[in-house]
């Protein structure tokens, strides 16, 4: 019998989020400087800026709050994580950081110098930012497959093996400290790498003796897809899967935000042991002692639960379909978004959605300023802004895609949530003609301008007939 999916949890506690007007909501984007990233929550309806470290914890993750070893050398819920890393991983080493972005931090401290390339999927902003901030450069090596939002492909995260051989086959070895494959492929639309590819790109980098890293942040995602998407996996468990993908690889960096299931959290694992003793001098000096990296005790058994639960297959199930839900919602009311859709979150196609307004007037960051006005929904620009200058000509870089995406923060909103922002959407895409101007920028900072930029709009002019 094939019966619908449902939660394999329930509600244990609520917290209230606030409804507001469309005039209030007018004011309100106007005094952010139309930045989305300078509203105060209790100005946003359903925030669906981030699923970093915005998701719901479970009654044992809390239930580790309340036992953790606040050592500071040494700790229990230290050797409980590492422990729990080296089962589910296969790294052999192990250090725990504050973030995603602090295990890059510490880790590229190590491997990264001036001049430096970098081949991978899409890099996430952060990686890029910390790669370029040292001088180096990243080449995105993502199939093309990736940048057309209306054709399907099982693995859009995948990386074109002429591409990377191609930069592999030009640049000397010393050159490229290592290849960085992320999992699900963020910058791409949440899309996954097959086992297949992580395979045959491991080989290549083994043959130009070049480390292989995963950015593993939705690491289990992306074997929740290998299972229902990759032949030969289907009878696998998660933890069979990820298992397999990390013993292809050297290391990884790991925002435990998302795919650790909790608030705060990262950490490096990896097996080159000169590597992870160097790195460890770099934790100690920007994160804290080896045994605890920024992060508290009790943080630390939290994501050691967490990293079981994320990695049965029923939770990822109702995950990902309840991302698919919106999904599908949206495909029914005509609204151009990515597809396949990514594990955490939809896009839309702000070119097909907006494509009268110029493109130097920001149009995804249009369109997700409209969402919020209109409904109090909070996303966030994949485009033109976060692409940020070009770091040589200080000019605009325009991606191919200019996306506004709305990641779903994990185990947090109900299916009743889902169907208002897909009402709210089809009613902004009713009226779509009327988009023609966008936003120009006042103020911005050199790198990682998303966060702090500050707009003013555009008037439309008065027609005239
Ligand atoms: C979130 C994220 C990071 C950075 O992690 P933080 O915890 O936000 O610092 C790096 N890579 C990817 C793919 C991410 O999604």
């Amino acid at each position: 019998m094939n019966l619908p999916y449902a939660e394999p949890y329930k509600t244990k506690m609520v917290e209230y989020i606030r409804p507001s007007t469309i005039q209030e909501r007018k004011r309100w984007i106007k005094e952010a400087d139309y930045n989305l990233f300078n509203l105060s929550s209790d100005k946003v309806f359903i925030d669906l800026l981030t699923d970093s470290g915005t998701g719901a914890m479970s009654d044992k993750q809390w239930a580790e709050m309340m036992v953790g070893d606040e050592s500071y050398a040494g700790s229990q819920s230290y050797l409980k994580l590492k422990e729990t890393v080296k089962r589910i991983t296969g790294f052999e080493h192990f250090l725990p950081t504050h973030q995603g972005r602090a295990a890059e931090n510490v880790l590229f401290s190590v491997l990264v110098h001036k001049c430096d390339i970098v081949p991978g999927n899409s890099h996430f902003d952060t990686t890029k930012g910390h790669i370029e901030f040292r001088k180096a450069s990243v080449v995105d090596c993502t199939i093309d497959e990736a940048f057309d939002t209306t054709t399907y492909h099982p693995f859009k995260g995948n990386v074109c093996l002429n591409k990377l051989e191609d930069v592999l086959s030009r640049n000397t070895k010393d050159r490229i400290p290592f290849v960085i494959v992320t999992i699900t492929c963020n910058s791409a639309g949440g899309q996954p790498v097959s086992m297949e590819n992580i395979k045959v790109v491991s080989g290549l980098c083994k043959k130009y003796k070049i480390p292989l890293l995963i950015d593993a942040a939705r690491f289990a995602e992306n074997a929740y897809f290998i299972k229902t998407r990759e032949a030969g996996y289907e009878n696998k468990s998660i933890k069979t899967i990820v298992k397999e993908f990390f013993s292809y690889t050297d290391g990884m960096t790991m925002s435990a935000k998302k795919d650790g299931l909790v608030n705060m959290g990262g950490f490096i694992a990896l097996n080159n042991e000169d590597v992870y003793k160097k790195a460890t001098v770099y934790n100690i000096m920007f994160e804290g002692f080896k045994t605890y990296g920024g992060l508290n005790g009790r943080d630390m058994g939290a994501l050691a639960v967490g990293l079981d639960e994320a990695t049965e297959f029923d939770y990822l199930h109702s995950r990902i379909k309840q991302v698919a839900f919106l999904g599908e919602q949206l495909v029914e009311y005509g609204v151009p978004v990515q597809q396949p859709f990514g594990g955490h979150a939809i896009f839309l196609d702000a070119n097909k959605f907006v494509p009268n307004i110029p493109r130097d007037e920001y149009r995804a960051q249009a369109l997700a300023i409209q969402l919020y006005i209109i409904g109090g929904i909070r996303g966030v620009e994949i485009g033109t802004i976060l692409a940020d200058r070009d770091p040589f000509t200080h000019k605009n870089r325009y991606p191919e895609l200019e996306l506004v995406r709305l990641a779903v923060p994990r185990r947090t909103y109900s299916l009743n949530h889902m169907r208002y922002v897909a009402a709210v959407i089809k009613a902004i895409y009713d009226t779509r003609s009327k988009a023609k101007r966008g936003y120009r920028i006042i103020d911005e900072a050199p790198i990682m301008r998303h966060f702090t930029v500050k707009l003013e709009k555009i008037k439309q002019e008065a027609v005239t007939i």
